[in-house]
């Protein structure tokens, strides 16, 4: 029998992650986060002191690289590279600005293409990114595109930033909200827009439950889980 895959494209911030998490978790579904391995070419470029923006620099690194997704006995998805788990380190927010440049590179992209879509082949997948109904899995069974207004969007991401003990300025998280959406938005490779056949979330005033609930919902009206 196929495997089933669920897309969710949307945005940083809206909160793909945390909820295709818990999404994965109730209907048993392998959750697969793209922009982790981006993050792991991004982290590799700029560990190298490579500018994410220059293909002529990024591309020849990409055959040096090993990356590889394993998943541990929590379940989750931890990325490694060269074998180490980089898990955490490409969480760092200077990261978050090497994955959406390196991201923009067209070979980085066909590069991470084949993982993605194995991994689906193999799996009943909740995938998150930004070009996973467009790209990776356009015949995807359920297709949602996630969003949340900036404001919202950065809250949360600022939110996250000090739970986890960094330093965060509002204004500032805000700003890069806005300009890694017109990064993705804007690139001529793969642009972050809701695929013809998805479906729209807008979680802006929604809690995390709420989101939760309108996803499911929507999830379970088009695939029998
Ligand atoms: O989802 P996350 O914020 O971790 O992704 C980091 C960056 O990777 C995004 O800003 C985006 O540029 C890129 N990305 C992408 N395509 C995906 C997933 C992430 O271009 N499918």
């Amino acid at each position: 029998m196929k495997n089933r895959s669920i897309a969710i494209d949307g945005p940083s911030g809206a909160g793909k992650s945390t909820l295709a998490k818990r999404l994965a978790q109730e209907l048993g579904f392998l959750y697969v986060d793209t922009g982790a391995i981006y993050r792991t070419v991004g982290l590799a470029a700029c560990r190298r002191g490579i500018d994410p923006s220059d293909a002529d620099k990024v591309v020849p690194m990409l055959p040096e690289l090993t990356i590889t997704m394993g998943y541990g006995k929590d379940g989750l998805q931890h990325m490694f590279l060269d074998g180490e788990d980089v898990t955490r380190a490409i969480r760092e927010n200077e990261i978050s600005i090497c994955a959406s440049k390196v991201a923009a590179i067209p070979a980085v992209r066909a590069f991470l293409l084949e993982m993605q879509r194995r991994t689906a082949q193999e799996h009943d997948v909740i995938m998150d990114g930004r070009d996973i109904g467009t790209v990776v899995l356009p015949q995807a069974d359920v297709k949602l595109f996630l969003t949340a207004s900036p404001q919202a969007r950065a809250e949360r991401r600022y939110q996250e930033l000090l739970e986890r003990g960094q330093q965060a300025d509002f204004d500032q998280v805000l700003r890069e909200v806005v300009e890694r959406d017109r990064r993705d938005t804007d690139r001529e490779t793969a642009p972050l827009r809701q695929a013809d056949d998805a479906v729209l979330a807008d979680t802006t005033g929604l809690d995390l439950e709420g989101s939760f609930q309108l996803l499911l919902g929507l999830i379970r009206e088009r695939v029998d889980v």
